[in-house]
């Protein structure tokens, strides 16, 4: 039997936003399995940042999407045809499957996941990749210890809301920055985060000044630009800073000038740290391990927002990570 898949392939390289140019949307007739084969029903898809890096024709971690390729993206799916020994028909599995409906796979790169443990969105978020980033980068990275005062970029997406909640599980101050009252109200009320800055109403500098009058002893990054500046000013003694990403520049042609109150580092003994969580790949049981027993007591509270319409509204769903259209996880259900 053959199955025909829907996918999204790039057809021009975006100048800024992503644009209805970007994308080609394509019915491909898949060929039928051969021995060590399964076919994969993809569920949901993982909308994610970096996605708007990999269309860069660039020096990176990973090789640019080229063009007329299936558009790279992490996804969740059901087993709906094997021949292969180890992938039985109706195991869930996850792994960078692309923006497609369905997949071929020889079960390389393919983990699986327990849905009794999570939902499928929740394993592409607080048990995946975003999950996986917040639990290294603050703990192996960042080296969060009780006490310290934790401030997070970024803090109502997917890895920021993460970090917050495991900051708060070690003892630390936590103070997330996040574009709007709505979102900075679910930080501080559901979240149990400390204090919560709108930076789209807010003067990020002053209202750290007030808030972390004695410094910041961990700042995790997933913006860049101004408001890593504002933070780099606010550092205490020994501070750690993480780069996690640096969303404010991605959909900019040229590049940022460079972070201006980089002499912090020097006056605070602090450090700037790079960090990319596929490093940690071999120690991702061990965080699942940990963030399910967390999830399961309460300590994490996760949150996705599933945009519907399948693979077509895939466009439209990835522009919502760059108008700050997310709260928590962006997932497309497929
Ligand atoms: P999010 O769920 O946080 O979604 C992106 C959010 O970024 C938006 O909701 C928006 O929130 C905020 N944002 C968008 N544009 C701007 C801007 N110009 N200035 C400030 N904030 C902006 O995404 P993820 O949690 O998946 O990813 C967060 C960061 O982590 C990204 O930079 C990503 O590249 C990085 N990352 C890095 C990894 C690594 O290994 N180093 C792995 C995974 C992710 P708001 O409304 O608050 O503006």
């Amino acid at each position: 039997m053959t199955t025909t898949a829907q996918q999204v392939l790039l057809k021009q390289r975006p100048v800024g936003l992503t644009d209805e140019q970007t994308w080609e949307y394509v019915s491909t007739e898949l060929p039928a399995l051969e021995d060590g084969e399964f076919l994969i029903k993809v569920d949901y898809l993982s909308m994610d940042p970096a996605m708007r890096g990999w269309l860069n024709d660039v020096r990176s971690y990973v090789p640019p999407v080229q063009i007329g390729a299936v558009m790279r993206a992490f996804g969740i799916g059901t087993v709906t045809e094997s021949r292969h020994e180890q992938f039985a028909v109706g195991e869930t599995v996850m792994g960078i499957f692309g923006a497609t409906d369905h997949v071929i796979s020889t079960g390389k790169d393919v983990t699986r996941a327990d849905l009794a443990v999570a939902a499928a969105p929740t394993w592409l978020g607080t048990l995946g990749m975003p999950g996986m980033t917040a639990y290294f980068g603050l703990l192996e990275v960042g080296k969060v210890t009780s006490g310290d005062t934790v401030v997070v970029s970024g803090a109502a997406g997917a890895v920021g809301s993460v970090v917050g909640q495991i900051a708060k599980a070690k003892g630390a101050t936590v103070i997330g920055i996040a574009g709007g009252p709505q979102k900075c109200q679910w930080l501080t009320e559901t979240l149990g985060f400390d204090a919560a800055i709108d930076y789209k109403n807010e003067s990020v500098s002053r209202r750290l000044r007030e808030i972390a009058p004695t410094g910041i002893n961990v700042f995790f990054d997933n913006v860049g630009g101004e408001i890593l500046d504002a933070a780099l000013a606010n550092l205490t003694l020994g501070a750690r800073v993480v780069i996690c990403g640096g969303i404010s520049a991605y959909n900019e042609s040229k590049l940022p000038p460079g972070p201006s109150r980089y002499m912090s580092l020097l006056v605070f003994r602090a450090t700037m740290t790079g960090f990319l969580v596929f490093d940690f790949e071999d120690r991702y049981p061990e965080a699942v391990t940990q963030m399910s027993s967390w999830l399961e007591d309460g300590t994490l509270i996760p949150r996705e927002q599933v945009v519907e319409g399948g693979i077509a509204a895939f466009g439209d769903a990835l522009q919502l990570l760059f108008t700050g259209g997310n709260t928590g996880k962006l997932v497309l259900r497929v």
